[in-house]
């Protein structure tokens, strides 16, 4: 038997954003040698969507990867830790809760926490046991927890950062280890009039970038992948009515919270996002039910103070690639698809697919076996991400606009559905094949959008009431002491990761 491996000796990456140079970072690192040349082409005249600020923890295992230092990026980028998120007036006007990147209370019994708070009458709130939702409350942060007498305890985090700066500090990282960038405009995609496969890409001025393997970064138009291949698109639109946002950065009045805060309007809802310099802010809504003059006086009627730039429009249609892997292209970042930016999911999308493109990078055969493993993956994970979104447009109670009574009237995924009833019928939730958002995740939407249970797992019964009473008392005792112990957010930054003044 012969095995064949007709290596890939070039790679184009068109796309300069952050997913260009996450892809050319994480490439020229993992898999940069000698006889591999990776080049990105990148336009300064079209320039990228300059947002994406929010991340979820799983990108602590791309800088890992990568071999970061933690603070010397965050110096770089202007950056500030994040706990969670807190939504505001999502379920219904007056109310808040926390999305928090760590758990709450502790398993007992192999039973999750959740069912013995349940059962207890749900009295205290929920993110009371939590130890990121209360610091990030508390305008607290540390990455480890010390205690004395007990082990340390990891804090789960992620990070605010300046997109633009990001993109510079990872363009840096990938030049060193010899990516080679092309500053110029894409004018045309030359297709293998034989194999149908890209051959090159042509440039305004002439020159041609030749390569075996293209990744396509080039943003929402997805000028190789849907432009050049077809690759077409599903629309998810009637799900995720939002399809528009007005970014805009203001001065900070207060020192940066560990948190993103996600305030519900009456056709979208408006981020808030605390960098070491500047808070960043937008307002994403559905044009259908609000225009772009009405959206951008929202924002500026919420600003903390007066905007410090101009206002950046964006549009987009949500939905995915229908094949984000086609002949030898596979897109990446906003050219594969888009879920607004609610649960701040882009980045992390951008890094799974570098990373489910690493594990199964392809050689010149671009088997098709390859290609569908590659493209089924995807799918699923966008849509199980999907799912999530929706829930906190379909579980809401405000009947202020048509917006929010559309969103809680239509019909949802079946996916999604099935989830609501397992949880409201018996307090259960059921992580799906690895899926990105925890049962933790799950749960504090759920509960945070009013949908409560009707029972809760029977082995809770093993515990009585006053034991459990005395259990939670415990358990919330020991957040609140935690909590207390640790160092605030901004003492933290200016301690070991203070920016420069800009
Ligand atoms: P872009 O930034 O659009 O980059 C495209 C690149 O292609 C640019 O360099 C451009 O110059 C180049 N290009 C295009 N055409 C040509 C051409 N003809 N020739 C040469 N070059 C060309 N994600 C998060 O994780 N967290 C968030 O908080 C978050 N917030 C968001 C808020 C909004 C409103 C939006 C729209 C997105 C948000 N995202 C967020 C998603 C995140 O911004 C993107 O996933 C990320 O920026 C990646 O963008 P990109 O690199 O795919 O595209």
């Amino acid at each position: 038997m012969t095995i064949t491996n007709d290596a890939i000796q070039r790679i184009c990456i068109l796309g300069g954003g952050t997913a260009g140079w996450m892809t050319a970072a994480a490439f020229s690192k993992v898999l940069g040698n000698q006889s591999l040349q990776i080049e990105l082409v990148e336009s300064e005249s079209i320039g990228t969507v300059s947002v994406g600020e929010a991340t979820i923890p799983q990108i602590r295992a791309f800088n890992q990867l990568l071999g970061l230092d933690e603070m010397d990026f965050l110096r770089h980028t202007q950056g500030t830790f994040k706990l969670g998120i807190e939504f505001i007036n999502w379920y219904k006007p007056g109310t808040a809760y926390m999305h928090p990147f760590g758990p709450y209370g502790t398993n007992m019994a192999g039973v999750p926490f959740h069912h013995y708070w349940l059962k207890r009458g749900s009295e205290q709130p929920l993110e009371s046991f939590c130890l990121e939702a209360m610091a990030a409350r508390a305008g607290k942060f540390t990455p480890v927890l010390e205690r004395q007498g007990s082990p340390a305890r990891p804090v789960n985090y992620a990070f605010h950062f300046d997109a633009v700066a990001y993109a510079v500090y990872l363009r840096q990282f990938a030049e060193k280890r010899g990516v080679k960038r092309h500053a110029g405009q894409m004018k045309e995609v030359m297709l293998n009039p034989v194999t149908g496969r890209v051959d090159a890409l042509l440039l305004a001025d002439g020159r041609q970038v030749e390569a075996d393997f293209f990744i396509d970064c080039s943003g929402f138009k997805g000028l190789i992948i849907e432009q050049a291949l077809h690759s077409g698109f599903e629309d998810w639109s009637h799900w995720l009515p939002c399809d528009r946002a007005i970014a805009q950065p203001c001065a900070s009045t207060e020192p940066p919270r560990p948190y993103t805060q996600s305030i519900a309007q009456a056709a979208g809802w408006q981020w808030r996002i605390p960098l070491q310099n500047r808070v960043g802010n937008g307002h994403v809504y559905s044009s259908h039910y609000v225009d772009d003059d009405e959206a951008l006086q929202v924002l500026h009627d919420t600003m903390l103070t007066p905007p410090e730039a101009e206002p950046n429009l964006l549009r987009w249609q949500t939905g995915r690639r229908r094949e984000p892997w086609k002949k030898n292209c596979v897109a990446i970042g906003l050219a594969a698809g888009f879920l607004e930016p609610l649960e701040s999911t882009g980045i992390q999308l951008i890094q799974s697919a570098i990373s489910r493109l690493l594990s199964l990078f392809p050689d010149k055969t671009f088997a098709e076996e390859t290609i569908k493993t590659f493209n089924r993956y995807s799918t699923t994970e966008m849509e199980q991400i999907r799912d999530f979104i929706i829930l906190h447009y379909k579980a809401n109670e405000r009947d202020d606009s048509d917006f929010w009574r559309y969103c809680r009237t239509m019909n949802v995924p079946d996916s999604l559905n099935d989830k609501i009833q397992l949880y409201r019928r018996t307090g259960r939730i059921f992580r799906e094949n690895n899926e990105l958002f925890s049962d933790i995740s799950w749960l504090s939407v759920l509960n945070g959008q009013g949908i409560y249970p009707q029972s809760y797992h029977p082995l809770a019964d093993k515990f009585s009431a006053t034991n459990l009473d005395e259990q939670l008392a415990m358990l919330q005792k020991q957040v609140t002491d935690n909590v207390a112990a640790m160092p605030d957010h901004a003492a933290f930054i200016a301690r070991f990761c203070q920016a420069k003044v800009m």
